[in-house]
């Protein structure tokens, strides 16, 4: 199906934002293509919250169907590197790196805390491609609030493992052992895989 014109207007904001890096532009255009058009991106008035992004499409960790990812970024001096971060989660799953469906309601306590798990160990493999794309380390995340202790524990424990979590085996070895310690029921999913046999299948 031929991308629809809004699905094209997001592709033509991702680049107008990144237009002073051609890396950063190879990488939304080759994640627009990747998750078929399906990267949809907003940018918010300067309201101080977080910059987000959800993955859409998945529905169980059995039930994956058109994935793609709705970014929402604030309209502020560091937009650019704000969106080249969300971008960066966003190209996990073409890399080979399992994601995890939570058995809990997105309200939760054990929610809250395995995508913050999560975020974390994601940042560790995130961080090198956005220093090799010119940006500077203490852009790699907004302001935001800090880490409380169980976090900062946890980033050291990723800090420790960052090498080997490089590895799509061993990224999800340690993140799931990391999630079942901090009691979190979940199951991961291949969405890579699944996406790679619905073309197969079509
Ligand atoms: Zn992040």
């Amino acid at each position: 199906m031929p991308p629809s014109s809004e699905q094209l207007g997001n592709l033509s904001r991702m680049d107008t934002i990144l237009n002073g890096n051609w890396r950063a532009q190879l990488l939304a255009r080759s994640l627009w293509e990747f998750y078929h058009s399906r990267i949809y991106c907003t940018i918010r008035g300067n309201d101080l919250k977080p910059n987000r992004i959800r993955l859409i499409g998945v529905l169980g960790p059995k039930q994956i169907g058109d994935v793609g990812f709705c970014i929402s970024i604030r309209h502020d001096e560091r937009q650019e590197e704000a969106l080249v971060h969300e971008l960066l989660h966003a190209n996990l799953i073409p890399l080979g790196y399992r994601r995890f469906w939570i058995n809990d309601d997105s309200e939760s306590e054990e929610y809250r805390r395995a995508a913050g798990i999560i975020n974390l160990a994601d940042h560790k493999l995130m961080r090198p491609i956005f220093l090799g794309f010119g940006y500077s380390e203490d852009r790699f995340v907004g302001p935001g609030r800090e880490l409380n202790d169980l976090e900062l524990r946890i980033d050291k424990y990723f800090e420790a493992v960052r090498n080997d979590l490089q590895e799509p085996a061993q990224y999800l070895h340690y993140v799931g052992k990391c999630l079942s310690d901090h009691g979190v029921s979940f199951e991961s999913m291949d969405i890579a895989a699944a996406m790679v046999s619905q073309l197969a299948s079509r």
